[in-house]
C-alpha cells in the first residue's frame, strides 16, 4: 500500500510502498477513508526541535486525524466490528506502566501518538487498539468524522478558557485550531473576534461561516484593532507566535482568562507585575479527555455544512505534497487527504 512516512530525522516526507499491517491482538485495523493534515505533520515535515523522539519508530508513516472502516480484528475481539465505521483517539497508552496498572491511563508514561510514534493514517490501512475507536453515527460525512481529533483541541481550549455565554473571546491564530475554537466559543453564545496576520484565505473561510469581527494585522495595527475592542473576557492563543502573548495580555480583563494552545518555538517574555496586579491567569491546554469525543462527533454530526466549509482542499494520498505546500503557505484552512473509496 502507499503511505506518506517520515523516513530519517531532517527534512522532508516520502511517498513509499509499505506492507499492509497485519492485525495485532486487541487492535483493528481500519481502511482510511479521510485524513486531515495538521500543524504537527508540517512541523515533523520541517523537522522543527521537538519531534526527537520520533527517530526510534522511523520509518513511520504520519496521520492522526482521520476516519475510516474496520476491516479486520485482532484476537480477542469480535467479528461484529467488521464494517464499523470509526474515528480514534491517536494517543495510544501501554496498559503496563504504573499508571496505567492503576487505572490512570492519562498519566501513561508510554504514550505513543498514532501517526508520530506508531504507524498513522496517511495509508490505505491503519491498526490501533480498538479501545482507541470511536464509532461515528450514520449519515456522518468520513471527511467532517476526520474533523473529530482537532475539534477535541478545540473543544479542550474552550473548556480551558472558561468561556460563557455573552462573553467577549479574542482568538488569536484563523488556523483551523483557532478556527474551531472560534466556532465553538460561539456555539457556547461567546461574542468572537479573530486576530490573524496576512491571513486572508483563512480569515475568509470564517467570514463565510458568519464570523464578522476578523481583524489581519497585515493591514491594520494590532492596537488600534484590539484597543477598539478590549477589554476580552477571555483570549485563546492558537499561533504558537510566543511575541503575541506579551503584545495581547494588555487587552484581557481584570481577572481574565490567558490560554495557550499553540506550540511555541522559543519561551515568550511576559510582564509578570501586570499579571498579578490584573489578577489574571495563564492556562495551558492540549488532549482533552475521552468523553469530549463523544461531544465533538455529536456537534459536528448537527453542522455537518458548516463544518464542510473548513476543509478548503481534498486531495488523493498521491497528491499529499501539494497538501503539505498549501498548508504550509497558509492558503489551506484544513487540507483532507482522500485515502480510500467510500467506505
Ligand atoms: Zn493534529
Ligand atoms: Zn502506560
Amino acid at each position: 500500500m502507499l503511505a506518506l512516512q517520515k523516513v530519517r530525522p531532517g527534512t522532508g516526507v516520502e511517498l513509499r510502498a509499505v506492507e499492509t499491517p497485519s492485525v495485532a491482538l486487541g487492535e483493528v485495523l481500519v481502511r482510511v477513508h479521510s485524513a486531515g493534515i495538521c500543524g504537527t505533520d508540517l512541523h515533523i515535515a520541517e523537522w522543527t526541535p521537538g519531534y526527537e523522539s520520533m527517530e526510534s519508530a522511523m520509518p513511520v508513516t504520519l496521520g492522526h486525524e482521520f476516519s475510516g472502516t474496520i476491516t479486520a480484528v485482532g484476537d480477542g475481539l469480535e467479528p461484529t466490528l467488521i464494517g464499523t465505521r470509526i474515528t480514534a483517539r491517536p494517543s495510544t497508552t501501554c496498559g503496563k506502566c504504573t499508571a496505567c496498572l492503576a487505572g490512570d491511563e492519562d498519566n501513561c508514561s508510554n504514550r505513543k501518538g498514532v501517526g508520530i510514534g506508531r504507524n498513522g493514517a496517511f495509508a490505505d490501512f491503519v491498526c490501533l487498539p480498538h479501545g482507541n475507536c470511536h464509532a461515528l453515527p450514520d449519515g456522518l460525512d468520513m471527511d467532517i468524522a476526520a474533523l473529530t481529533e482537532p475539534m477535541t483541541v478545540c473543544a479542550e481550549a474552550v473548556a480551558t478558557a472558561d468561556v460563557r455565554p455573552g462573553q467577549k473571546i479574542l482568538v488569536i491564530g484563523p488556523g483551523f485550531i483557532g478556527q474551531g475554537i472560534a466556532v465553538l466559543a460561539r456555539a457556547k453564545g461567546a461574542d468572537v473576534v479573530v486576530l490573524g496576520r496576512d491571513d486572508e484565505p483563512r480569515l475568509a473561510a470564517l467570514r463565510a461561516i458568519g464570523f464578522e469581527h476578523l481583524i489581519d494585522t497585515a493591514h491594520v495595527t494590532m492596537d488600534e484593532a484590539l484597543s477598539e475592542r478590549a477589554p476580552f473576557d477571555a483570549i485563546i492563543e492558537a499561533a504558537g507566535v510566543p511575541a503575541l502573548v506579551p503584545a495581547t495580555l494588555p487587552y484581557l480583563k481584570k481577572r481574565g482568562i490567558f490560554t495557550v494552545v499553540g506550540i511555541h518555538p522559543r519561551p515568550a517574555e511576559i510582564d509578570l507585575v501586570g499579571l498579578v496586579r490584573m489578577h489574571q491567569q495563564i492556562r495551558g491546554s492540549y488532549r482533552a479527555p475521552p468523553q469530549t469525543w463523544g461531544e465533538v462527533i455529536a456537534f459536528l454530526a448537527a453542522n455537518q455544512d458548516m463544518m464542510s466549509r473548513l476543509i478548503s482542499h481534498r486531495l488523493p494520498l498521491a497528491d499529499a505534497m501539494s497538501g503539505f505546500k498549501a498548508a504550509h503557505e497558509r492558503l489551506a484552512t484544513k487540507v483532507m487527504l482522500r485515502v480510500g473509496g467510500e467506505a
